[in-house]
């Protein structure tokens, strides 16, 4: 239970070595050399860059990757073509468009994103709805694999995961890509059908912050078309514009010169590129074309200050931005944009660290700060911003500011000191040890991304070879200083291209804060004198005293599933799976009987809130900031996971890691420490989000929806902000004991990249030395709904938006692979059938799903079918009765055209699966626990089904007769 307080994706474009992606190379080079070249390079990178931008023509370029085959046609279309094999056999396509919303006129607003939606409703090729019912027969699943986003400077298409065995297949995606480029039919009768879409996929985003950024939009953007460019657009304009000004946009803009075509996979680059210029070659462009030209956001000599209000936001956020201009476009192909890239990443970092550490301060204003780099309000391209974010304990809006602004400032005058650079440069460093560590088994998408970035955004595209080595070296050898310069030149301290930004709570009686108290609280901070910070640090081993190790007694194999299980000398049990899946990772959980159900009679709140008690408490002698500073540097983590009967603690590392991930365990088990400040830190937040629970919808439905299923167990509902003082930390730290101190009793399984000879001693030092502990009985805690249960209730809302979901319930369904399989196909029949009926045909959903669950947490399993929609108001009782008709109907009559393209998609998947880590860990762990294996002959399962055993499936989970149906209607 982590608490997030951003509805604003926050992205880190500038961050982490994990989003760029690179390959490796293929060029033979002389390692000295090049490091010595490499380190010339990097000092004439920082030295101009601490110089500023000017002197681009002298900057080393880097070198684009040797595998990539790149190209561009005569009309202007460049395309991207890797051979790659992961996964196995698989191969992704794209075509990116440089265009989006912001090249709209003002009267054809949301257009541009529209035009996405029709898309895939009729082209030259495929006409209305062939486009998916074809890419179904190849398996490719709508929304999973095949999809689209519109936002404000792109538009990107993709097909992902095509099998490569057939090249018909393949031929076809690329026709797809030929018809989303220039044969998009845009047919008035489909038009008329989507406008209704497009309304109901603009209720279901339109959140608080949404709202308030669309009003403040103006002011934030003050002089640049940015201010009027949200991709939703206008509901007038959606509603009322003419078939001819979609066509027209269409042709103004998609253009083979704003077209990036991207193929990454299985493929023959030769033919591929032959097919490609066969294709699209013959497109032309006008010579007198409009061109797309970048639209500026102008500084502000003043700081901007905005104050929006809205009755539903939950707490208070600040947005601080300090814009500056983003690194020229062509100056991304040299070393300062990969030097600016690092500098940026440990200057967030280390700024983030401090953030966290002063959030535990009881005297803190904010519960949560945050800062990160990149596009300012991440619209903008042309400009780029640090942006801090802060969420206020209640009434301390201004002070929250001012203490940002203050650590910013902080930063500013002392910068940062040696220890917190040295662990920033550790945990950036190994990252990319983890990142160059999979080098080999970099997937389709990876590259492609990568891809998509240099076409649209000139991103470099350096092997991963390349990068890995530049990027060590760099990080090995910038000097300390030069961080620090580079944080001062991007921390503003004055009024120039400043911009705050405050959303806050609409509620009567309350004072709001004025842009005048704003720009009062920013000249009282500049005119602060501060003092450096103090970073302490605590050197010692995680673990001060090492066990007494055990022994491994037994060791048997199990030949079907390809695992090896050790018995322990205290009786706990390990399942060993070594695979080649994935090079920097290694997972591993442990799981025993108890859960709720040994823990008797108990504070709801102390039971909720076990996970949280682990993951803000210290361990062994190191609190919780201590031990975050301990493990810098390190990819090892755990989380704790406690259902009705059973609890797990769950982990992963990459291979050099994996001590301290034994280590983490085992602290987990044996010496949970208290500490107060980071625990109060917690639920200080989660008192934030309860208190105002009611005001997000989201919130409340689902909180009705488990309390309906449940039949009101407190244990599923969301706490009252009010049950937070009734939480015993102490309380809760002895239940977590009880639960995880008798390693004996656990099933440990540990799947990924190890060294077989290697884990053992670690298996005696750290498992087999844990407490046996006795077996325990455990007991049925589950209260789920029985027979017909209605809950229909109304709510209060900004914008109208009512929520449906229809549950099915049987307990008398056995656990087999053969039924796990029927309820998964079975689900996926119903999707189609009602995003055919309910999204497609009525308009009356955005979007709408059906999923299966069995709970096996008892001593006998329950099978779950649900369906689910966030519907249009005008159209709830359709939808619901829809809902209802479609699944009856399905007891009797499944079309083979509907449950054929199911049983493709199951098979790939599951193919793709079997080459997942975390699908063996799910297989392994029901098979050591309930004694279902999901894996063995899954393929022969789904071949084998036929309507009338899906139809007989849906008809036995009906017959029970437990349905229970839970609606949210805006009140009127
Ligand atoms: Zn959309």
């Amino acid at each position: 239970m982590a608490v997030c307080f951003f509805n604003i994706k926050i992205t880190y474009k500038l961050h982490g070595v994990t989003k760029k992606v690179r390959t490796f190379a293929s060029e033979k080079f002389n390692h000295l050399n090049c490091v010595k070249m490499k380190l010339r390079k990097l000092f004439v990178a920082v030295a101009l860059l601490t110089a500023g931008f000017a002197s681009a023509q002298q900057m080393p370029e880097i070198a684009v990757d040797k595998d990539v085959r790149i190209g561009k046609l005569d009309n202007g279309l460049t395309y991207y073509l890797r051979h790659n094999n992961h996964p196995e056999k698989k191969a992704n396509f794209y075509i990116a468009q440089r265009v989006g919303s912001i090249q709209e006129d003002d009267s054809q607003q949301g257009l541009a994103h529209f035009l996405e939606h029709m898309a895939f409703n009729g082209s030259e090729h495929f006409p209305s709805g062939k486009m998916l019912e074809y890419l179904q027969t190849i398996g490719v699943q709508f929304g999973r694999s095949l999809n689209a986003y519109t936002s404000i400077d792109r538009t990107v298409y993709y097909i992902a995961d095509v099998t490569t065995e057939r090249q018909s297949a393949l031929d076809s995606c690329l026709l797809v890509l030929r018809d989303w480029s220039s044969g998009i039919t845009a047919e008035p009768a489909e038009i008329e059908k989507e406008r209704d879409v497009i309304h109901n996929e603009y209720r279901m985003r339109n959140s608080p912050n949404q709202r308030m950024i669309e009003r403040a939009l103006p002011t934030l953007f003050q002089g640049s078309k940015y201010g009027f460019r949200m991709p939703i657009g206008k509901m007038e304009i959606i509603d009322n514009f003419k078939p001819e000004e979609l066509i027209a946009y269409y042709k103004k803009w998609y253009r083979p010169d704003n077209q990036g075509i991207i193929i990454v996979g299985d493929i023959d680059v030769d033919y591929t590129e032959a097919l490609i210029k066969k294709m699209f070659g013959d497109i032309k462009v006008a010579p007198d074309a409009a061109k797309v030209i970048d639209e500026p956001v102008p500084d502000n000599e003043q700081a901007i200050y905005v104050a929006e209000k809205d009755k539903e936001q939950q707490y208070p956020v600040l947005m601080l931005s300090m814009k500056r201009d983003p690194i020229p476009t062509d100056m991304k192909k040299t070393m300062a944009y990969l030097v600016t890239n690092y500098l940026s990443s440990l200057t967030c970092e280390m700024l983030n660290n401090r953030f966290s550490e002063i959030q535990q301060q009881p005297d803190c204003p904010f519960v949560q700060a945050q800062v990160s780099d990149g596009h300012y309000i991440q619209l903008a391209r042309t400009k780029d911003a640090m942006m801090l974010i802060g969420v206020a304990k209640e009434g301390k809006e201004i002070e929250t500011m001012q203490a940002v602004m203050r650590e910013a400032k902080r930063v500013h005058d002392f910068g940062f000191t040696a220890t917190e650079f040295a662990r920033a440069k550790d945990e950036y460093l190994s990252r990319l040890e983890k990142y160059y560590t999979n080098r080999d088994k970099m997937k389709n998408d990876q590259f492609a991304d990568s891809y998509i970035e240099h076409f649209l955004e000139n991103d470099p595209i350096p092997s991963v070879e390349d990068y890995y080595q530049t990027m060590n070296m760099l990080a090995q050898n910038l000097p300390f200083e030069v961080v620090n310069q580079y944080a001062q030149q991007i921390i503003s301290t004055d009024d120039k291209n400043l911009v705050a930004f405050q959303m806050e709570q609409e509620k009567d009686g309350k004072t709001y804060v004025a842009p005048e108290a704003m720009k009062k609280a920013t000249e009282a901070v500049r005119a602060e004198t501060l003092t450096a910070w103090v970073d302490n640090v605590k050197q010692e081993p995680l673990i001060a005293q090492m066990p007494k190790a055990g022994k491994i007694a037994k060791e048997t194999e199990n030949k079907t599933l390809g695992y090896k299980e050790l018995t322990l000398s205290n009786g706990a049990k390990v399942i060993l799976k070594k695979t080649d899946f994935k090079d920097d990772e290694v997972m591993m959980q442990a799981e025993a009987k108890g859960g709720y159900s040994i823990l008797g009679k108990e504070a709801a709140i102390n039971l909720q809130l076990l996970e949280p008690a682990q993951m803000y408490s210290g361990l062994g002698n190191f609190s919780k900031s201590e031990l975050d500073k301990a493990l810098a540097g390190k990819q090892a983590s755990v989380s704790l996971n406690v259902k009705e009967e059973r609890q797990y603690i769950s982990g992963r590392s990459v291979p050099k890691d994996l001590e301290t991930l034994f280590q983490l365990f085992y602290l987990t088990q044996t010496n949970i420490n208290k500490d107060e400040k980071s625990m109060a830190s917690f639920l200080n937040q989660m008192q934030m989000v309860l208190k105002n629970k009611s005001l997000n919808h989201q919130l409340v439905y689902q909180d009705s929806l488990e309390s309906t299923k449940n039949c009101g167990n407190p244990l599923y509902r969301m706490p009252e902000a009010d049950d937070l003082s009734k939480f015993d930390y102490e309380r809760t730290l002895q239940l977590l004991k009880q639960l995880y101190q008798n390693g004996g009793q656990f099933t440990y399984t540990i799947i990924g990249n190890f060294d077989e000879q290697a884990i053992r001693p670690l298996i005696e030092q750290y498992i087999a030395s844990l407490p046996t502990g006795k077996a325990v009985k455990t007991t049925d805690v589950r209260t789920f709904f029985k027979g017909r249960v209605e809950n229909r209730f109304e709510k209060e809302m900004e914008t109208p938006q009512a929520q449906t979901t229809q549950i099915w319930k049987n307990e008398n369904i056995a656990y087999t692979l053969e039924n796990k399989v029927l309820l998964d196909a079975a689900t996926r029949v119903l999707t189609r059938i009602y995003l055919r009926t309910i999204r497609e045909e009525e308009s009356a959903a955005y979007n709408v799903g059906c999923g299966g669950q069995i709970s096996t947490m008892g001593p006998k399993p329950v099978f779950f079918i649900t369906a689910q929609a966030p519907t249009n108001p005008d159209k709830q009782k359709i939808a619901e009765d829809l809902m209802m008709k479609y699944i009856t109907e399905a007891t009797t009559k499944i079309a083979d055209d509907d449950l054929n393209p199911v049983k493709e998609i199951m098979l790939k998947q599951a193919d793709d699966a079997n080459r997942e880590n975390g699908h063996w860990m799910d297989v392994l762990t029901e098979w050591t626990a309930e004694g279902v294996d999901l894996q063995t002959g899954y393929a022969d399962v789904v071949k084998a089904l036929t309507p009338a055993k899906v139809q007989k499936f849906i008809a036995d989970v009906l017959a029970a007769g437990n349905h229970a149906s839970v609606v949210m209607m805006p009140k009127k």
